[in-house]
């Protein structure tokens, strides 16, 4: 035992499956190798240039420098009521029903500490975006993997889960669109979602980074558009990959008085707001016309096809996602995730290894649409010469 030995809740996380992929990436890259980088979900699209203009104008403004609301802005609660009025046709009360997030990660990592007690169980989707398993553990709750199958269409079947756990969870986790597995979510599964929330006390806590990331005029949903969501859940938005802003760290969240109540209060302990230029940037990019998301999307249709039929072309079988900048993709026979992505490593191209977002996405790799097209069409060449 020394004063470096860590705390509990920081050696029970899982190991992080990408650090040997990090470390092989960083020593070719060293070395002088050409790596094309489809691993990280980061667009790699600047932010438009009216968001960068309001927030040039916003830090100039003294008035932008002191400590900002907890909750946010009344400009920027009012901008993403309205936001869900014109995009969902639901009702959200700027005063008692938005909480400003230092990005949607900030929020969903903290909810757990405002509503689970050590010993409850959070029923979490896998393969998923890793934070919500580690939050659970860092508020001392038990994780109850929920496994998201291609023969039901990577959705969780909530059918499956025994009343031993439904009788101890206090909330759920999910995401639609979904990341890694580009799945999305009707109106009828959502609904499902709700009854079964209900039916059992259960808070669903949902993750809607890619609404707006969406294609051939398919709009995702809100999971508050059922009736009586609001009653049981909370959902969190980003602004990171709608407007290319995942640096700049703003997202929201919205749903249930008592549940923003509950994460307000978490983090009026934790930090203290989103700088006020960032909030005022953001209220730009809301209330402004949004033909730079039509723009944003019309490149990733591109990138999505040329990827799709590049794959299909050199053997592999791929689905064409509606929405999301990921695809998910069944590797080859023979191969682990991990030796795949090795494989595709030693040829100077990055993907995501599908196990590292958990045990059933072994068999899968996850491709980010996050370079150029000529890149991509680079990467296709490169992946032509593996064989099946
Ligand atoms: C990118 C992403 C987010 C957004 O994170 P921010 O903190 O808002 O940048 C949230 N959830 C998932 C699943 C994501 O992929």
């Amino acid at each position: 035992m020394t004063v470096f030995e860590k705390a509990e809740r920081l050696k029970n996380l899982p190991p992080y499956l990408f650090k040997e992929l990090d470390r092989k990436r960083t020593e070719l890259r060293a070395r002088g190798m050409d790596i094309i980088d489809l691993g990280v979900g980061d667009p790699d699209l600047p932010t438009p240039d009216h968001i960068v203009e309001a927030m040039k104008d916003a830090v100039e403004d003294p008035d932008n420098h002191r400590y900002p609301s907890y909750s946010g802005m009344n400009e920027l609660k009012d901008a993403v009521s309205k936001y869900f009025d014109r995009r969902f046709g639901v009702q959200i009360s700027a005063e008692t029903e938005v909480l400003s997030l230092i990005g949607s990660k900030e929020g969903l990592a903290h909810f757990p500490l405002a509503f689970v007690d050590p010993g409850d169980v959070v029923l979490i989707p896998t393969p998923a975006y890793p934070v919500y398993h580690h939050a659970t553990l860092f508020a001392g709750g038990e994780s109850f993997f929920m496994p998201l199958k291609k023969e039901n269409n990577f959705l969780p079947d909530l059918e499956a889960i025994p009343s031993k756990v439904t009788q101890h969870a206090k909330m759920m986790f999910l995401n639609y669109p979904n990341n890694p597995t580009s799945a999305v979510a009707d109106h009828g599964f959502f609904e499902r979602v709700v009854r079964f929330a209900e039916k059992h006390s259960i808070l669903v806590c949902h993750d809607a980074a890619y609404t707006e990331m969406a294609f051939d005029g398919y709009r995702p949903l809100s999971f508050l558009e059922v009736d009586g969501a609001k009653e049981v859940g909370i959902e969190f938005h980003s602004l990171s990959k709608t407007y290319n802003m995942t640096g700049w760290r703003i997202g929201f969240a919205v749903g249930n008085q008592a549940l923003i109540e509950g994460l307000g209060a978490i983090k009026s302990n934790m930090d203290s707001g989103v700088f006020q230029a960032i909030q005022i940037a953001g209220i730009k990019a809301l209330t402004h016309d949004q033909s730079c998301v039509k723009e944003m999307v019309e490149v990733y249709t591109r990138r999505r096809d040329l990827m799709v039929n590049g794959l299909k072309r050199i053997g592999f079988e791929v689905e064409s996602p509606k929405a999301t900048f990921y695809l998910w993709i069944e590797i080859p026979r023979g191969y682990t995730s991990a030796q795949f992505t090795t494989k595709l490593l030693e040829k100077g191209v990055v993907v995501a290894p599908g196990n590292g977002f958990g045990e059933p996405g072994e068999g899968y790799v996850r491709i980010s649409l996050s370079q150029k097209s000529s890149r991509l069409e680079e990467a296709i060449h490169r992946m032509k010469s593996i064989t099946f």
